[in-house]
């Protein structure tokens, strides 16, 4: 994951607006497979160029957001209908990136666990996006 501050911030409507853009066509085979609805490992294999980061969703200046997560219909962080929801983990932690072929969007962060990082990738479903203001 890249580190660098100067990475445009993206709100939820940006958000949004992009993940409406990039539903436009199909997924190509290039990034076919990371098209997860909800949080799945990165594949091993995966050629990470394929990807590029457009922005971040990490808040400038805050070296330690929330870990609280947002469920209000009962999903779970996994759920492929989670909500994305700016201003709570994991998206709060999550880089905006977009494929170098189809320009479709998606999100990415690092798990961090006591023994292993495990990088992850969601899809951007706009309509999972939550726009209210959000964050513990
Ligand atoms: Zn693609």
């Amino acid at each position: 994951m890249p580190e660098d501050a100067s990475l445009p911030f993206y709100s939820a409507h940006e958000l949004m607006a992009l993940g409406r853009r990039g539903q436009q066509a199909p997924p190509c085979s290039h990034c076919g497979a990371l098209a997860c609805a909800g949080w799945e490992s990165v594949p091993g294999g995966f050629d990470a160029a394929q990807l590029r980061c457009l922005g971040t969703l990490r808040p400038a200046g805050d070296e330690d957001p929330t870990l609280l997560e947002y469920h209000p219909h009962g999903t779970h962080a996994w759920s492929a209908d989670a909500p994305i929801a700016p201003g709570w983990f994991p998206y709060n932690r999550c880089d905006v990136w977009a494929c170098t072929t189809c320009e479709r969007p998606y999100l990415r962060y690092t798990e961090y666990g006591g023994y292993y990082t495990d990088p992850r990738i969601r899809a951007l479903h706009p309509d999972l996006v939550v726009t209210e203001e959000s964050g513990g």
